[in-house]
């Protein structure tokens, strides 16, 4: 198979990668488009030490596995948990401490013409969504589950820092919920997708904003110390930002304004995918390119520029 492979010094595409053998309770999935991450370019800076194929967003088509599933078009939850240990059984399989995540820790991802997926992680998309808007399904679900983690703040004002792709699926779906949410964004471009997607912009610089709740989605270590600006007491602050580099911040204020500190990472698939269904979150406007998996290292270092849309590889 052909892959995008990254050493730990160089990504480069590659021709004869050994194809992926079905193991029990496994799938192979012909890859129909891969998304491009901010953690696929946090991987390239060293996190994770990740060596292998990356790639954790995708949809595709099972080639081989199980009868039902054949042929069958399906999104994969990233998160490939054991099933047996004690966090498994008490229904907290993301956070199995055996886990292998697709693309980012000890499983090979997507950026590939076939990934293997353990049957439990696929979800089947619904027929009447397209392949383009499926392949948004993980970074959606990551989006509630941020909804999920703050529903003390619920319908409050919310400030989403950082206008990327996952800054803009948080404030829609924070949204949707009946948050009053305005986005935290540095360029003319970013401030014109928010405005597509009927958000309120605010500009870099502005005063502090005392915001209920305040999502760090900047992908970059200064965007804690942003975030912290603008939160109220009492407020709430969630992290979605996964980076390389280590965070350089007082947190002084965090214990006087007893401001509630929350991490987050990967969310449920079934909202995401009934959202997408309906239509309730928009993610053409999030859609800058889609770039043949040959060219996928190009892709790579486009994917990083300031403003940069969600980049698609298809294979
Ligand atoms: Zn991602
Ligand atoms: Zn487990």
């Amino acid at each position: 198979l052909r892959a995008l492979i990254w050493d730990g010094a160089h990504a480069r595409f590659v021709h004869d990668v050994p194809d992926p053998t079905l193991m029990p309770g496994t799938a192979i999935v012909r890859v129909l488009y891969a998304g491009i991450c901010t953690t696929d370019l946090q991987i390239l800076a060293g996190y994770m030490g990740f060596r292998g194929i990356p790639g954790h967003e995708m949809v595709g088509v099972v080639e081989d596995g199980p009868d039902h599933l054949r042929g069958r078009r399906v999104v994969a939850e990233i998160n490939f948990s054991c099933g047996r240990c004690p966090s498994c059984l008490a229904g907290r399989g993301r956070h199995c401490p055996s886990r292998a995540v697709m693309g980012i820790l000890g499983a090979d991802g997507a950026f590939a013409d076939l990934v293997r997926v353990p049957t439990a992680n696929l979800h089947v998309v619904p027929d009447t969504v397209s392949d383009s808007v499926a392949v948004f399904t993980e970074p959606v679900a990551a989006a509630y589950r941020a909804e999920e983690q703050t529903r003390a703040f619920a319908r409050g004002r919310t400030l989403v820092v950082g206008a990327g792709k996952l800054g803009l699926l948080l404030a829609q779906v924070l949204a949707q919920r009946g948050d009053e949410v305005s986005v935290m964004c540095r360029s003319d471009t970013a401030r014109g997708r928010v405005e597509m997607l009927a958000l309120r912009a605010v500009p870099m610089e502005c005063a502090p904003l005392g915001a209920d709740l305040v999502v760090d989605a900047t992908g970059s270590p200064e965007g804690l110390a942003i975030a912290l600006e603008h939160v109220r007491p009492l407020g709430g602050l969630l992290l979605k930002s996964t980076v390389a580099a280590d965070h350089h911040v007082g947190l002084a204020r965090l214990v006087v304004d007893e401001v509630t500190l929350i991490g987050s990472r990967c969310g449920p698939f079934e909202p995401a995918l009934a959202a997408l269904e309906a239509g309730q979150i928009a993610v053409e406007p999030l859609l800058e390119a889609v770039v043949p998996l040959d060219r996928g290292v190009d892709a790579l270092a486009q994917a990083g520029l300031p403003g940069k849309g969600k980049l698609l590889l298809r294979p």
